[in-house]
């Protein structure tokens, strides 16, 4: 694992996140590596201050521009989705960085983090928060997520934070072969469902369609 430091530390802070990896552990959870980032990285940082009583509740929160910091039950098993069995997290890239929170999370798991946000003051704002901790192998990009990172490609796994009508084209591209894709894609306006996609040749992609979640909408162009 790579190092994280601790920033305004609070011993109350401490136990609500050991609490949050159990929570967490309770929804069916097992990834040692993702429970222990779950319990490892302070929530209350990537919040309002005003938010602090509910950062370490297993709910989505808003963190403003109509966006939320997302569930850590769904965050926690979209990565252990991600996670191939008996081999390292090489090179992630995540689409829709938000507050910062997943991205500090796939910092502790993964060898490399690419990170990808197209709303500016977001940008800025995960870029601020997550400044303390130091992460040295993570990368904020401020941009069109749908376009992937060509730059850095191909990934290990991508993970997307918002949900499209399907998968962009680009993403599947970037994907290494062996590499997953774990994202929520919209059915309708209502439903959504998580899937995960394994490449398996230049030309093969392996689709598991999962369980029902909640995510904000995968939208195009910065702002
Ligand atoms: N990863 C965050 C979740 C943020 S919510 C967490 O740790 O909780 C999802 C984010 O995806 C929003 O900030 C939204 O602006 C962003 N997003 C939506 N479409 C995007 C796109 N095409 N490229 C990059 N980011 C996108």
């Amino acid at each position: 694992m790579t190092g994280i430091g601790v920033v305004r530390n609070d011993p109350r802070h401490d136990k609500a996140r050991i609490q949050l990896a159990q929570k967490v552990a309770a929804t069916g959870v097992k990834n040692r590596h993702v429970l222990e980032a779950i319990a490892t990285v302070p929530r209350h940082v990537f919040v309002d201050e005003a938010l602090d009583p509910s950062a370490y509740d297993d709910s989505a929160l808003p963190i403003g521009h109509s966006q939320t910091i997302s569930k850590p039950s769904v965050v926690a098993r979209m990565i252990e989705l991600l996670i191939r069995p008996k081999k390292d997290m090489g090179k992630v890239l995540e689409i829709g960085t938000g507050c910062g929170y997943q991205a500090a999370l796939l910092s502790l798991v993964a060898t490399e983090v690419y990170s990808i946000e197209r709303i500016r003051p977001l940008h800025d704002m995960a870029r601020h928060k997550l400044r303390p901790f130091r992460i040295p192998n993570l990368r904020l990009i401020y941009g069109d997520g749908l376009k992937g990172l060509p730059e850095a490609a191909p990934f290990d796994g991508i993970i997307l934070a918002a949900a499209g009508l399907g998968i962009p084209d680009p993403l599947l591209d970037q994907l290494a072969i062996g590499g997953r894709l774990v994202a929520p894609v919209a059915k309708s306006d209502e439903k959504q469902q998580l899937v995960m996609i394994e490449r398996v040749s230049s030309q093969r992609y392996q689709r598991t369609v999962l369980e029902e979640v909640f995510f904000v909408p995968l939208q195009s162009g910065t702002v």
